[in-house]
């Protein structure tokens, strides 16, 4: 299995947005940026809408069939552990290895010894195509990384054995990720986790680590921005140097997380990718159904009723909505508008406060983000929320299209210039 060297985490809470997510793929094929969709959607968000990965892989199936797509797709087992990879294992051909829990886990100590030892003749200063000043490696660097990641690391080799076994080997794409960390890797542990993933022999395609600043769901990077640019360039130079110098895929590339709406990073992801000719995973963050809801507030009369009632739900069960997200979500309670603001507001004014436009006062960020974590209670009104996203069809496919298109997929993979052009 490979990818293209531009990959795209797609798919939908509801299974219904595949087509119209396809279309604004496949309009980046028109000028010529090549992008492999990657249906993904979590075991955690499974559970909470009561679906299971069969369903994906349905959805995934028929979105290619009625959108026409000729080119590979993948349906991504994302964020599994050797727990929870069993249900997965049919339906899906690219798994996303979360090792987070395992970090820090003590290694054995002859396997530490033995990592240490292989990594000895990269003491001192490692020059890297790419990165400026060299980088130190000393026997610090290599303690740090054999005990903080060396168990993560045997845990990825386990999961990847097992579904070769069950699957049989080069039949899927393999990433690792380390995102749900507790403190971001340094481009130089990144170097020397990649080398025990080698020793490990993990066919690694993609590998996710978790970058400095925070990658909230649904809202822009919160962090320095000119410092996550030179970390992603050295993120990149060392995912080229490790790919050849370890025994690792050539075609090894990095991963980037809840990467949907990240509007302040991408012209420097451009930049650094086409610096580095390098490819990318992106991940989104479940944000689609924003733009079902953003469609049903525009289309007003029902849709505009059932949007006002998901988030008078949502603010009512805020602690309970919130939980499982409390980590990648944050939400100040005082700027969320009432729900009687809310009834007062007409479809377009509720769309303006949703739809991620900075540019827009009305735009909330702490009203996207609670809705965002809301898709629950629009889960609970079961058949009828389907049923409204089927009458207004072609308002929510409009605004699904546009947002990958025209916010993600132009500034990251097209660059900002083409997208200046087509303004
Ligand atoms: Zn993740």
């Amino acid at each position: 299995m490979t990818l293209n060297s531009y990959s795209l985490g797609i798919g939908d809470r509801f299974g219904q947005e595949g087509r119209s997510q396809l279309r604004a793929l496949q309009l980046g094929a028109e000028l010529g940026v090549h992008v492999t969709p990657v249906w993904n959607k979590s075991n955690r968000e499974h559970i909470i809408i009561g679906s299971s990965p069969v369903d994906t892989r349905r959805e995934a199936d028929e979105a290619v069939s009625a959108a026409a797509w000729y080119a590979p797709y993948c349906v991504d087992a994302d964020h599994i552990g050797l727990a929870t990879v069993g249900r997965f294992l049919e339906s899906s051909d690219f798994f996303t290895i979360d090792v987070a829990d395992y970090i820090g886990a003590t290694p054995d100590t002859e396997a530490a010894a033995s990592y240490v030892r292989a990594m000895e003749r990269f003491l001192g200063d490692l020059s890297i195509a790419g990165i400026p000043a060299p980088i130190r490696v000393d026997r610090s660097l290599l303690d740090k990384v054999a005990r903080r990641y060396l168990s993560a690391v045997r845990a990825a080799g386990e999961v990847y054995r097992y579904v070769e076994r069950e699957r049989g080997a080069g039949t899927f794409v393999t990433e690792i990720s380390l995102d749900e960390a507790d403190e971001p890797q340094t481009p130089a542990e990144l170097l020397f986790i990649l080398a025990a993933i080698s020793l490990e022999r993990v066919p690694v395609q993609t590998i996710a680590p978790k970058f400095s600043g925070a990658f909230l769901k649904g809202v822009d990077y919160v962090g320095d921005v000119s410092r996550f640019a030179r970390e992603f360039e050295e993120d990149l130079a060392v995912i080229a140097f490790a790919a050849k110098t370890f025994d690792l895929r050539r075609d090894l590339k990095l991963s980037v997380h809840s990467g949907s709406d990240k509007f302040s990073l991408y012209p420097e992801m451009h930049r650094a990718l086409r610096k580095f000719n390098a490819g990318l995973h992106l991940k989104t963050a479940g944000t689609t159904w924003l733009e079902e809801l953003l469609g049903l507030a525009e289309a007003g009369g029902e849709g505009l009723r059932a949007a006002r009632h998901i988030y008078a739900e949502s603010l009512r069960r805020y602690e309970e909505l919130c939980k499982p997200y409390l980590s990648v979500i944050s939400i100040d309670q005082f700027k969320l508008p009432s729900v009687k603001e809310v009834e007062a507001w007409n479809g377009l004014e509720y769309a303006a406060a949703l739809r991620h436009d900075c540019s827009d006062r009305m735009y909330n960020r702490d009203f996207r983000q609670l809705l965002h974590v809301g898709y629950k209670v629009a889960a609970e009104m079961g058949p009828r929320f389907i049923s409204l996203l089927q009458e207004h069809r072609s308002v929510i496919e409009r605004n699904v299209t546009e947002n990958l298109y025209r916010r993600h997929l132009l500034p990251l993979f097209v660059g900002e210039k083409h997208h200046q052009n087509l303004r």
